[in-house]
């Protein structure tokens, strides 16, 4: 019968990974049924609550996701929180094969004194309040200071450097929230430091972004020359992305500014730096101790060639203050049950391919595969080797043979314990709620950000 030949397949997660997993399966398997179940009430993962609201081009892969979802042989179960409301033996009871694609979702601690101190945010939890993720809307950064230092040199501390930095009037048109947004347009922010323990040579945002931020209206970039010493001869070895990428770091720090240039840097009331070879030492507290007052840097110089350079502390220090402090040093992933191996050094789960190492049947894509460390087409791919590789098993008979009853098994043990999962379609009807509300102001949408609104339009 159909039901025989019909492989019952779940995914954990609604982020690129999920979705480019579930679309892999559908497309290459006639029969496959995939349930996508994900622990917010809406999908898309980082796509919907990581990529800055001014890079609306980045979220239309929304578009193909939407497409996977509305395949009659793929259902999307969001308010289930996997290991949790129901766990990874159930549903492995319930299904042919299990592809773990939860992300990473904790960021990862700077392991310094001070850093509990109010004032000090996570750049995720920082990046969640401005794009409405439910859980960081209390977060209120306090935005009355007049610097901010970032700490770490990737893309997300850029795309929070240009948030802090950006005119307001300039996110009008995104999909930004109104209270982040009202709260920017209170903002006495005027100079963000962004701070990296190593060189210009090791910095881990990309070119795009960083021209971006030069390019920013009424805001111009502070670089320290002398950080660029003798960089000029040592660019020409280096792979042509990086070379670019430290071209216009350069140019920017040495060269003279045109006329209409120097204009725009002089009427600029807002700043942001680069501050390389500085090691976050301790968080410095005001003098009541009550709040972040600055940070404690140690200078560092380098060991090592290339990529593998270690930054060194040379045993000098420097204080820079600030009222905000970010960290943007990384993410990790989350151990999700405790019969899933677990890599707690790495963070990530061991495995070979996406073959979760010693549990057949049991896979993983994207961040929580391979570390939180890649763009959304590198998700992708990804997603797409772990897929090839649970078809290739299941085309090899490792995979088991009988029926599985899938996604009926799981709704009686939901039901059970009071668990009730939204649909696709009822995501849609948020979706149509979110562009209505947002029409009146000209933004793309008004994200919904309370839970018990959402469950309430929904009739829950
Ligand atoms: P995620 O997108 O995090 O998806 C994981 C999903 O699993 C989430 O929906 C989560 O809610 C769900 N989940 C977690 N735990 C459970 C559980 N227990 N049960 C059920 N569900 C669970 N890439 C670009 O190409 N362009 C960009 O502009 C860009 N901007 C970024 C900005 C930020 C701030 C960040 C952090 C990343 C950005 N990236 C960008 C990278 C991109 O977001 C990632 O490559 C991609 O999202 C990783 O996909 P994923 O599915 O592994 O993780």
């Amino acid at each position: 019968s159909t039901q025989e030949k019909t492989p019952q397949i779940c995914v954990v997660g609604s982020g690129p990974a999920g979705f480019y997993t579930a679309q892999h399966l559908l497309k290459h398997h006639t029969h496959a049924h995939v349930d996508i179940y994900e622990k917010q009430l809406v999908p898309f993962g980082l796509v919907r609550f990581g990529v800055a609201p001014d890079h609306p081009e980045v979220k239309n892969v929304i578009n193909t996701f939407t497409q996977t979802a509305r395949s009659d042989r793929c259902a999307f179960q969001g308010n289930v929180v996997v290991g949790r409301d129901v766990s990874v033996p159930e549903l492995r009871e319930a299904y042919h094969a299990v592809v773990l694609s939860y992300g990473a979702e904790d960021h990862q601690p700077l392991g310094i004194p001070g850093e509990e101190l109010p004032g000090v945010v996570s750049a995720r939890a920082f990046v969640g309040w401005y794009n409405g993720l439910p859980e960081n809307q209390e977060l209120a950064p306090d935005l009355s200071c007049d610097t901010a230092v970032i700490l770490g040199q990737g893309n997300v501390a850029l795309d929070v450097a240009r948030i802090l930095l950006t005119p307001p009037e300039h996110l009008e048109k995104t999909d930004i929230t109104e209270a982040a947004l009202g709260a920017l347009r209170q903002s006495r922010v005027k100079t963000v430091w962004i701070v990296g323990r190593r060189g210009p040579l090791q910095v881990a945002f990309t070119i795009k972004e960083l021209r971006e931020m030069i390019q920013l209206p009424g805001t111009r970039p502070i670089l320290d020359p002398s950080d660029f010493l003798g960089l000029q001869d040592r660019i020409k070895d280096v792979p042509r992305p990086r070379r670019r990428l430290t071209e216009l770091l350069l140019r920017t720090a040495t060269e003279k500014p045109g006329v209409e240039e120097a204009a725009r840097q002089a009427l600029a009331s807002r700043a942001w730096g680069l501050r390389f070879f500085r090691s976050p030492q301790q968080v410095l507290p005001t003098p009541d101790g009550q709040r972040v007052a600055g940070i404690r840097l140690a200078v560092t110089s380098l060991e090592g060639v290339g990529e593998s350079t270690r930054a060194v502390p040379t045993g000098d220090v420097e204080d820079l203050p600030c009222g905000l402090l970010l960290s943007s040093v990384g993410y990790k992933s989350r151990p999700i049950d405790p019969s899933v191996p677990f890599d707690p050094k790495l963070g990530v789960i061991p495995n070979t391919e996406g073959r979760v190492v010693n549990v057949p049947g049991l896979y993983c894509s994207g961040w929580v595969k391979r570390g939180p460390t890649g763009v959304i087409t590198t998700t992708m791919t990804d997603s797409f080797l772990t897929s090839q590789a649970l078809l290739e098993d299941l085309k090899a008979g490792l995979l088991p043979s009988g029926p599985r009853p899938g996604y009926v098994a799981i709704q009686a043990l939901l039901s059970n314990r009071g668990v009730r999962p939204v649909s696709f379609s009822d995501w849609e009807k948020l979706d149509a709620e979110e562009v209505s509300r947002g029409q009146g102001t000209g933004k793309p949408r008004e994200k919904l950000v309370d839970r018990r609104e959402m469950l309430r339009l929904l009739g829950h």
